[in-house]
């Protein structure tokens, strides 16, 4: 553990700092946040209490702070301190319009990378170690998760986005022990190094930590990972608005701890309702998340739409924080005669079919919107050289069905007709 005194602090005695931590948070929100003085209504932060009465406050969404960006103030209406205060501006890929602003003092900009760090060590990885990532530190938050490598002490060799050659001899030649990267790049990878005869089983990389998108922790889609990179694969995740690797996952594999603990207080959902639901072991939700001690745009009660199964267990690593699973964004979420489904989920059953199917998957909903009409249509990509068989794609469809209680219409599609990401993965294709 990085910081064992704190990862391994009893959970209830985070519980205590933690509301002591929110109290001041609300009290300087309601000084300095135009944003939350208006949504709040409070005359003062003793009438919301502590975090035991947190859920009786409203949510916060994306698009309400966007909406309070001007040209005088582009962050928005919760932004709480002076511009001689900020140290770092980060921006959303927003593909369309402006792109939001996430503003950082020196103080934040520090417990992301704390929090980062103590995720990605969670992992096993060491000082001492060398690290390869894939990352565009440009202007989104996820280049302030690299300093995090520094507070470890590995050596670090950045490659960025978009440079496959480059990265495949960086890793030959400089033998790092671990590589970070989104599951999608490390699946692609998988494929670009076997057509061109190279097994990334013989490389020094015994880690592959993934980041970026739901899917890593996915049973079938991490095993395909780890056997085609002979490595362990452990996950981590964090959101723009918040704060970046708030999770991360140890060795035992069970789901990502909150290595952001101290900084960032962690709630569930349920998304349709927005009712609150109990942080128990087992329990799934939307992950709605806190600013404890943020100074420059904190956040309250925020919608991540990250859907997430909860761990609450105690785990063989001593870490005492509680674990998530991500299993995909609320926004991909279909309902397809009341049963909700993840599209990740989907692949995850469908990878159980491997080495018949690629792996690759696209569910293509017939109506706009979230409701759906069985049978839901998939298309499945085969195996390089494998052929097209009515038999596989009637097992597809009754594995679907009895794991996920959805019925399917499914096309098998043959290799390589489904587009490769080397950054995020698509899942859902929408025609029209
Ligand atoms: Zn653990």
């Amino acid at each position: 553990m990085l910081d064992p005194h704190v990862e391994g602090r009893p959970w209830e005695e985070q519980l205590a700092l933690d509301d002591r931590a929110y109290r001041a948070q609300l009290a300087y929100l309601l000084e300095h946040s135009p944003f939350y003085q208006g949504k709040l209504g409070l005359s003062s932060s003793d009438e919301a209490g502590g975090l035991a009465e947190i859920a009786a406050l409203p949510l916060t969404e994306k698009p309400e702070l966007k909406a309070t960006a001007t040209e005088g103030n582009p962050v928005g209406a919760h932004l709480c301190v002076d511009r001689s205060q900020i140290v770092r501006i980060y921006s959303t890929s927003g593909t369309t319009g402006t792109p939001s602003y996430i503003p950082l003092t020196a103080r934040d900009l520090d417990d992301w990378v704390t929090g980062s760090a103590r995720s990605y060590a969670a992992s096993g990885i060491s000082a001492g170690q060398r690290i390869v990532s894939t990352y565009n530190a440009g202007p989104f938050v996820a280049g302030a998760a690299l300093a995090s490598f520094d507070v470890i002490g590995l050596c670090h060799i950045p490659i960025g986005t978009g440079n496959t050659e480059r990265l495949i001899r960086a890793i030959e030649l400089l033998r790092p022990e671990a590589a970070v990267l989104t599951p999608s790049y490390a699946a692609h990878l998988l494929e670009w190094t076997s057509a061109r005869g190279l097994d990334l089983r013989s490389t020094s990389v015994e880690r592959v930590l993934v980041a970026g998108e739901p899917g890593g922790g996915e049973q079938a889609f991490r095993a395909r990972l780890e056997e085609g990179w002979g490595a362990r694969v452990t996950e981590a995740m964090g959101i723009g608005d918040i704060g970046i690797s708030l999770w991360g996952e140890c060795e035992e594999q069970d789901g990502m701890h909150l290595g952001a603990r101290g900084f960032v207080h962690p709630e569930l959902i349920d998304p349709a309702t927005a009712k609150s639901i109990a942080m128990e072991d087992g329990a799934s939700g939307e992950l709605v998340l806190t600013h404890l001690r943020h100074q420059a745009a904190p956040l309250l009660r925020f919608r991540t739409r990250d859907h997430v199964h909860v761990r609450t267990s105690p785990c063989p690593c001593g870490r005492t924080g509680p674990r998530v699973r991500c299993v995909g964004r609320t926004d991909d979420m279909l309902i397809v005669r009341g049963v909700n489904v993840f599209p990740a989920a989907v692949r995850d059953v469908v990878g159980g079919f491997a080495p018949r199917v690629s792996g690759h998957i696209r569910v293509r909903p017939a109506a706009e919107g979230v409701k759906q009409d069985p049978p839901l249509p998939v298309s499945v990509e085969l195996a390089e050289g494998v052929e097209t068989d009515e038999g596989l794609a009637a097992a597809i469809r009754e594995r679907i069905r009895a794991v996920l209680v959805v019925q399917t219409r499914v096309e098998l599609v043959p290799w390589g007709s489904l587009e490769r990401s080397e950054y995020k993965g698509q899942l859902v294709e929408r025609s029209g």
